[in-house]
C-alpha cells in the first residue's frame, strides 16, 4: 500500500498513527467487543471517550473554567447562523471580512440582525489582513467577528483586533489546534475540525459561560441554542460519536508530540521551506506577500501561466503529491500543510517543484 502526500484543504491528512490505531480498535474497542461505530452516546464507555477529549483539548488550549467546550454538528457553517442567533442582543455586531468563508458568516448574520463590515480585504482578492488597530465599532455591537486562518487565500491574523473591548469571535477551522491560544482573549472560538483535527462532521466551540444564554432570538431552533447542548454536555441529542473519538486519538497524538508550541515550530519550520522555495522561485510566486500575514497551514501560489499551473498539478499528482489544485476562486495551486503533514511530505514538493522549474 503506498500512502500519498495529502495536500487537500480538507477534509485533509490525519496522523499515521492515529488512523493505525483506530484501525486496531475498529472491531473491539478496548475489549467492549464492538466498534465506537456501533456503541450507544449513553454508554459508560462513550462518556468515557466524550469526557477524555473534552479534558485533552482543555489541556492542550489551556483552556480557563469559565469556557465550556461543546461538541457540535452541522459544519462550521451553521455556526455562521447559531452565532448571531445566540449573541444578537441588540441585533448588530461588526465582521472583518478577509476571505469566503468570513465573507459568508458576515452575509449570513445579515438575516439575522446588523451584520457591519468593519473591514476588509477583498479589494486585492483577500491576499492580506488589513490593520485592525482602530475600527469603526460602535457601543451597540454585540461582537466583533473574524476567521482567524482564510484556508482559501491562505492569510492568517498574526495579532488579534482591536475589538474596543467588544468579544472577538473566531473562526479558526483551519487553524485549530496548530498553535498556542489564550482563549481568555475570546468570546467564542470555534472549527470544523476536518481541515486540522479530525473527520467531518464535527465542530468544536469553545464558548464562555456568560454567552450561553437562554434570552437568544425568540425563533432559535433547540438545537441551536448554546445552552441546550452546554447543559447536556454536548449529548442532548446523539452526537458524531466516531468523529469526536478520533479527534480524541489526535488530541493525546498532540499531547504526545509535545502539545501545540510544539506544533507551531514544527508547522513553522514547514512553511518556512516551503516561503523560502517561492520567494526565490523564478517560475513560481506566493500569492501572500506580506510576510506577517502568511498562514502556516494554507499556502497558495501560482505559475504565470494557466498551462503551467494544470501540468504541475498533474505532474505532482502522478508523483505521489496530491490536493494540490487551487481553489476555484484563486486558481493556481495550494499546498495545505497541515499539523498532521510530515516534514517530508513539504521537502517532497518543494524537491518536485524544483525539478518542475528546471524542466520548464
Ligand atoms: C472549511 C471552512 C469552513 C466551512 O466548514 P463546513 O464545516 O464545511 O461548514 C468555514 N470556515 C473555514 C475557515 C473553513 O476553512
Amino acid at each position: 500500500m503506498a500512502r500519498v502526500y495529502n495536500f487537500s484543504a480538507g477534509p485533509a491528512v490525519l496522523p499515521e498513527e492515529v488512523l493505525l490505531e483506530a484501525q486496531r480498535e475498529l472491531l473491539d474497542y478496548h475489549g467492549c467487543g464492538m466498534s465506537v461505530n456501533e456503541m450507544s452516546h449513553r454508554s459508560k464507555t462513550f462518556d468515557n471517550i466524550i469526557q477524555t477529549a473534552e479534558q485533552d483539548i482543555r489541556d492542550l488550549y489551556n483552556i480557563p473554567d469559565n469556557y465550556k467546550v461543546l461538541f457540535l454538528q452541522g459544519g462550521a457553517y451553521q455556526q455562521f447562523a447559531a452565532i448571531p442567533m445566540n449573541l444578537m442582543k441588540n441585533k448588530k455586531a461588526g465582521y472583518i471580512v478577509t476571505g469566503q468563508w468570513a465573507k459568508k458568516a458576515y452575509q449570513e448574520a445579515k438575516i439575522y440582525g446588523e451584520s457591519v463590515k468593519l473591514a476588509s480585504s477583498e479589494d486585492k482578492t483577500f491576499t492580506y489582513i488589513p490593520d485592525c488597530s482602530n475600527l469603526p465599532i460602535t457601543d451597540d455591537m454585540d461582537y466583533v467577528y473574524i476567521c482567524k486562518n482564510n484556508t482559501i487565500y491562505g492569510t492568517h491574523f498574526s495579532k488579534l483586533p482591536n475589538t474596543k473591548g467588544k468579544d472577538l469571535v473566531a473562526d479558526v477551522s483551519s487553524c485549530f489546534l496548530s498553535e498556542p491560544e489564550d482563549i481568555s482573549k475570546y468570546g467564542i472560538i470555534y472549527g470544523g475540525v476536518q481541515k486540522n483535527v479530525g473527520p467531518a462532521g464535527l465542530v468544536i466551540s469553545i464558548i464562555r459561560e456568560d454567552l450561553i444564554r437562554d434570552d437568544v432570538m425568540p425563533f432559535t431552533p433547540t438545537m441551536l441554542k448554546f445552552k441546550t447542548q452546554a447543559d447536556k454536555g454536548s449529548l442532548f441529542n446523539t452526537p458524531n460519536c466516531w468523529s469526536i473519538y478520533m479527534c480524541g486519538l489526535v488530541f493525546k497524538w498532540l499531547k504526545a508530540n509535545g502539545g501545540l508550541k510544539e506544533m507551531q515550530a514544527r508547522n513553522q519550520e514547514k512553511a518556512k521551506i516551503l516561503y523560502d522555495y517561492l520567494d526565490n522561485s523564478k517560475l513560481f510566486r506566493p500569492t501572500v506577500t506580506n510576510v506577517e500575514d502568511r498562514s502556516l497551514m494554507n499556502v497558495p501560489f501560482v505559475t504565470d501561466s494557466e498551462e503551467l499551473n494544470a501540468k504541475f498539478v498533474k505532474e505532482a499528482a502522478e508523483n505521489g503529491l496530491v490536493s494540490l489544485k487551487g481553489h476555484r476562486t484563486v486558481g493556481g495551486m495550494r499546498a495545505s500543510i497541515y499539523n498532521a503533514m510530515p516534514k517530508e511530505g513539504v521537502e517532497k514538493l518543494v524537491q518536485f517543484m524544483d525539478k518542475f522549474e528546471k524542466e520548464n
